[in-house]
């Protein structure tokens, strides 16, 4: 039987290209009568963590998209979260290094730091150069006993290449010599992604892998470790990235890319379905407003472009306006609008800010309204009047607060202030100075609802877009 899965490392605020991904394996399932799986892949303790677990799982189920095994549904083949399956990769490593295809290795990080600026200095690409290979096993049996940390890594072949058939690429053919001598297992006792990846796979009998074009290049590894393990690779299909209009790869610094933007803007999620789910298959002019099922009946995966999916906002504007005209009934229509304005609290957060900054009912929408809306449009004249700040100086705080925000981990009020207050502090710049163009650029006026408060409100990901429109 087909068996598909999304495989979400939660490192992040929920990308748009985790949904497109996922809804291909959840349309290629359907279409086979298969089933669709989720596993997270959290083996990166330092940046995994719980709450974006969450996070992915909810944007997924946002979506519309459900799987019959996961980390919150059980399943067969559990756990479904790597980080609970340590004790399984052990076995699968020791077997490989019984087996003569691993090697412990000892190098330091400063040692491979060392490695490969040379190899960068001689022109060549950065690689692991294999200098443990050498060791014996006396001397390894030594240095492991005495406590010295090491890691395991894979034996490359030295010469010919790794010839595959990718089920959207046709015949690939990788040389060996651009193939890394991959670490399987980490010096904290966690495989890798590539190792748990490949165990994974097989032990939740993945029959069909696909996933995003960046991991093309490692699938010399993953065979590898197949072929190495005595086990069958599955098929894999390696779909083309989303791209920009300037055909650039999607990617936060020029688009939003999180799955919470589009749903804080009421874009409807059949209508961001429908609209990735266009990429895989050919559609008539006049017939591109499909549900779910239709995209399902109409799914081709045999008839995708390499050229690479174009995420056309404009196209999804499009799609959204006719989900709303023709896709929901009235009645279905004001439930979706009371859900929304409910999402995050924004609308009864809002009104309690308020309560204590009007004077009579109908200035709410004037002091509130930014909450709701989408792109603020604001130009240079809308900073022009700031007290003691310049253009260039707003230019300067825009500039020095996006990054700093980034590193903000949850998202609330509070963790916003610290780090604003932090930036204050490090450039110099005076909080109510550094402050009030962030007012403008987040509410579009400099007399509005408390900052903190309303960007905890609004959202990481709505926050940086006003930020990112206010640069430009
Ligand atoms: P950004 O460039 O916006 O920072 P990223 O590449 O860092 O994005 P990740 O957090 O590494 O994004 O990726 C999250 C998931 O989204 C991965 O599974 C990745 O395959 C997928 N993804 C990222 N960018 C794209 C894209 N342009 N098209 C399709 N999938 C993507
Ligand atoms: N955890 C990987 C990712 O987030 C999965 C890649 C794969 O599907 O093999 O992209």
């Amino acid at each position: 039987a087909t068996r598909v899965r999304i495989a979400p490392s939660p490192t992040g605020e929920p990308h748009v290209g985790t949904a497109y991904i996922a809804l291909f394996n959840y349309l290629f399932a359907k279409k086979h009568g298969g089933e669709f799986i989720l596993r997270i892949e959290d083996t990166d303790a330092t940046r995994s963590t719980p709450e974006f677990e969450r996070k992915v799982l909810d944007a997924l189920k946002w979506c519309g998209l459900t799987w019959s095994e996961g980390p919150d549904v059980g399943g067969p083949y559990g756990p479904y979260r790597q980080s609970e399956r340590k004790d399984i990769y052990k076995e699968y490593v020791d077997r490989i290094v019984d087996n003569g295809h691993g090697f412990r290795c000892f190098c330091t990080p400063e040692q491979l730091d060392e490695m490969r600026a040379a190899q960068r200095a001689a022109g060549k690409p950065p690689k692991y150069d294999g200098r443990c290979l050498s060791l014996t096993a006396e001397e390894v049996t030594t240095r492991m006993n005495a406590g010295e940390p090491s890691v395991v890594r894979m034996k490359i072949p030295t010469e010919g290449s790794c010839k595959f058939v990718d089920g959207v690429y046709g015949e690939v053919d990788i040389p060996w010599d651009a193939v890394d001598m991959q670490v399987l297992l980490k010096a904290d006792g966690m495989p890798t992604y590539h190792m748990a990846n490949v165990v994974d796979d097989h032990l939740m009998k993945i029959t069909h892998v696909a996933r995003g074009e960046e991991w093309l290049s490692s699938v010399p590894k993953h065979i590898l470790i197949y072929q190495y393990l005595g086990l069958e690779p599955p098929v894999f299909m390696h779909l083309s990235l989303m791209r920009n209009a300037d055909k650039s790869k999607l990617s936060k610094r020029k688009n939003p890319t999180s799955i919470s933007y589009y749903a804080a803007l009421g874009i409807l999620p059949e209508a961001l379905m429908n609209f990735l789910g266009l990429f895989f298959m050919q559609i008539d002019e006049g017939e591109e407003m499909l549900t779910m099922d239709q995209l399902a009946e109409r799914f081709d995966p045999e008839n995708l472009s390499k050229a690479g999916a174009i995420f056309d906002l404009q196209k999804l504007d499009w799609l959204n306006g006719r989900w709303l005209r023709e896709g929901i009934s009235e009645t279905e229509f004001v439930a979706r609008v009371l859900a929304w304005a409910q999402e995050n609290d924004r609308f009864g957060a809002g009104m309690r800010l308020a309560q204590s900054r009007i004077t009579k009912l109908s200035d709410l929408p004037d002091l509130t309204g930014f909450l709701l809306k989408g792109d603020l449009g604001l130009t240079a004249a809308d900073f022009a009047g700031i007290k003691k700040v310049s253009l260039e100086d707003v230019l300067r705080i825009l500039q020095e607060v996006q990054p700093a925000l980034e590193t903000v981990f949850e998202w609330n009020a509070e963790s916003v202030e610290a780090e604003l207050r932090a930036v204050s502090e490090r450039t110099d710049i005076k909080l109510r100075n550094l402050l009030a163009p962030l007012f403008i650029a987040v509410s579009g006026s400099s007399r509005s609802l408390p900052l903190f408060d309303s960007m905890a409100i609004l959202g990481r990901s709505v926050v940086r877009q006003r930020l990112k429109q206010a640069e430009t």
